[in-house]
């Protein structure tokens, strides 16, 4: 088999064969531990993806276009969107919807939040929202979608939004604003208490980007450590995006938006009622999607209930702490504290890309940061078993760049 153009085969083979060709291309790299710290993938424990993978396999082939006519299946739908209304301080007019995930609950977010405006402000025509320089791309993906401008402001020293840039830059044309808890770059939570002021004060439309944090910043709380404010207790945030399939532990693609009141969630929905086939109307943008994944997050949340999802996010912010002690041990490593479950260090006097390359060549995959120059972990609590493994890498990686033994440098950028 060549994986040059490779072509659709006239005859099919057998698993087997296609099973030992899969391993050959991947190299077998994701089986056992090596190579899933900081890869993104958040699986959580081995017994929550087994459950996971359970409820995923029983509806494999389900589709979840129909949770609208297959009462079943909007039975489960309800049922998952009132568990996460809870975790969010909504109260019960509350509102939630499945999305397939972060990019699509942030357009989903900034798109009702473009039809409020069209209702409260009928004369802009060119709306346009405020985000610090840190948040997602899918900003202004969306913003490019939506026709909407999106204006990144620059964060503040202390890399988090800068809050009194942020009102200052506000015009005529903006309609809303919008802040991490946390962002992606750093781990940091933006000030959502002034951002939610500024929302107050101006009429705006405040969109929460929780995507990473959004189903462990609660529990990391509720199990004892100081976490910012970020959700609808805050009274000017009127959306949350928040990723089940990150830190919830639900089979991918698996995403919530949550509304802050029922009467905001009537600016998601596109319902079209000119086609021969009948009206149509989804959940959110995407048609078809795997009905496998909300039984999945039902699953999951029913398992794991908010004494396991804070047991979960005890052991994380534990092995943070063992890896954040064991990198500071490192001569030539900074660690850079932050609010969440992130492990960030920055390199000094040595090419941080080369230590990326370093433990890439070990099997290690490592996001990066540009502003500054850092490497990036999202903690997941399987990692507490490659601790050690790990960091003893880590160390001989460091000594080896420092030694000049390392000449491959990995890029920083995220995709
Ligand atoms: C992952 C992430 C997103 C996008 O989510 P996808 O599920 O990749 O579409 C958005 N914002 C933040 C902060 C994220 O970490």
């Amino acid at each position: 088999m060549s994986t040059e153009c490779l072509q659709l085969p006239l005859e099919g083979s057998d698993w087997s064969i296609l099973e030992a060709e899969i391993d050959r291309l991947t190299g077998n790299v994701f089986d056992g531990f090596r190579g899933r710290l900081g890869s993104q993938c958040l699986r959580g424990p081995d017994d929550v993806q087994e459950i996971a993978h359970r409820a995923y396999d029983k509806f494999f082939h389900e589709n979840g276009i129909l949770s609208g006519r297959i009462p079943e299946l909007g039975r489960i739908e309800k049922q998952v969107q009132d568990m996460c209304v809870s975790i969010f301080g909504a109260g019960p007019e509350g509102a939630c919807n499945l999305t397939c995930g972060g990019s699509e609950s942030n357009f989903s977010g900034l798109h009702a939040a473009r039809e409020w405006a069209r209702e409260v402000y009928p004369d802009i025509s060119e709306p346009e929202f405020i985000i610090p320089r840190s948040a997602h791309p899918t900003f202004t993906k969306s913003g490019h979608y939506l026709g909407m401008k999106i204006t990144r402001i620059p964060v503040a020293n202390n890399y988090r939004a800068d809050s009194s840039a942020m009102r200052n830059a506000i015009t005529e044309n903006t309609i809303g604003i919008a802040g991490s808890a946390p962002c992606w770059p750093y781990g940091l939570f933006d000030p959502i208490d002034e951002l939610s002021e500024i929302a107050k004060d101006r009429n705006l439309w405040l969109h929460v980007d929780a995507c990473v944090g959004g189903y462990l910043a609660p529990f990391v709380k509720k199990a004892g450590y100081d976490v910012p404010d970020f959700d609808f207790k805050l009274p000017g945030v009127q959306s949350i995006a928040a990723d089940l399939h990150k830190y919830g532990f639900v089979a991918k693609p698996c995403s919530s938006i949550l509304w802050r009141h029922r009467d905001l969630q009537k600016y998601h929905y596109f319902p079209f009622d000119d086609w021969p086939a009948g009206s149509y109307m989804t959940e959110g943008f995407t048609g078809s999607r795997p009905a496998a994944a909300i039984y999945s997050a039902w699953a999951v949340l029913q398992y794991l209930g908010e004494e396991g999802y804070c047991r979960i996010a005890k052991s994380i912010m534990e092995t943070k702490a063992e890896l954040d002690r064991g990198i500071a041990a490192i001569d030539g490593l900074k660690p850079w504290d932050n609010d969440l479950s992130f492990v960030c260090f920055e390199a000094v006097d040595i090419d941080i890309g080369k230590i990326s390359a370093g433990m890439g060549a070990r099997n290690w995959f490592l996001f990066g940061v540009r502003e500054p120059q850092m490497i990036l972990i999202p903690v997941d609590p399987v990692e507490s078993m490659v601790v050690d493994k790990f960091l003893d890498d880590l160390k001989e990686v460091v000594a080896a760049v420092q030694a000049g033994e390392v000449t491959d440098s990995t890029s920083l950028d995220y995709t």
